[in-house]
């Protein structure tokens, strides 16, 4: 059986060749990277869960209308995926402050923002992904005004359905990263979420304890990835929480 062609291999994916045109095959890895690969792991199961995690945004967003790269789940670790070309940006949407932001700006993590705000990052793995201005991107070409408003209301619908979502479960959005990508229906351009939606690029805090379930867990040595992401993942019903082990037959007289 022939094999199949590996187009790029990422720090957490791998994107294969599609069974068909115009699509690409997904598959999620275990391994963990922070701060731009200095910070590497294995977390058995990662991507078990982050490919499950994903479907299960992408389709909720399918659902309202929000347009993205999900066409199925394959397997396991595989999804199928609609090719897009990559625009060379990180969407950061942010409700609370954290991370980067918090640093730059000296604000305590956990500080609400007075509205969303959406920043971009250009991406360059050499360069530590620098946080650019709208004109950079404008300028450089990386997309026109107009992508960019379209960008911005994407982002900002994705943003109310995860933090709906999230809340509906006891879940605190702080913020997340999506990447955008272009499909073209003749000379006709659309933009669509690609990339995944998952623990890995989101920051979940829980209401009630302000415990941290996302990639932070690893980036700050907080425990356990895989308890995290299972906890994020049995809440929102993608696994089962009472898995029974009850195999054997039972005898009905
Ligand atoms: N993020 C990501 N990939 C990156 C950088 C950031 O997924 O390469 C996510 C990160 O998990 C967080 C949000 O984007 O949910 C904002 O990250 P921030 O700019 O605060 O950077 P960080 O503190 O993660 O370096």
């Amino acid at each position: 059986m022939a094999r199949r062609k590996k187009l790029y291999e990422g720090k957490a994916k791998i994107l294969y060749e599609g069974p068909e045109p115009g699509t690409l095959v997904q598959y999620f890895k275990d391994d963990a990277t922070a701060f731009n690969a200095q910070k590497k792991d294995v977390i058995e199961g990662k991507g078990v869960l982050n490919n499950r995690l994903s479907e299960f945004f992408m389709t909720g967003l399918t659902a309202i209308g929000v347009p993205n790269h999900f066409i199925k789940r394959l397997n396991m670790r595989e999804q199928l995926i609609r090719q897009v070309e990559i625009v060379p940006l990180e969407v950061i949407v942010r409700n609370f402050a954290a991370g980067s932001m918090a640093k730059r700006l000296g604000l305590e993590e956990g500080t609400a923002l007075p509205r969303p705000i959406v920043e971009f990052s250009y991406k360059d793995d050499a360069l530590g992904d620098p946080l650019v201005p709208e004109e950079y991107i404008i300028a450089f070409g990386w997309a026109s005004q107009q992508d960019l408003d379209d960008i911005v209301a994407l982002a900002l619908r994705v943003n109310d359905f995860m933090a709906g979502v999230m809340h509906g479960v006891g879940i605190k959005l702080i913020d997340f990263k999506i990447e955008i990508g272009r499909v073209w229906d003749g000379d006709f351009m659309r933009l669509i979420v690609a990339d995944e939606i998952s623990p890995d690029s989101c920051r979940l805090w829980d209401i009630e304890t302000g415990r941290k379930l996302d990639k932070d867990v690893f980036r700050q040595d907080l425990g356990s990835l895989s308890d995290a992401y299972t906890e994020v993942a049995k809440r929102l019903g993608v696994l089962p929480t009472n898995v029974t082990h009850a195999t054997k037959p039972t005898l009905i007289n």
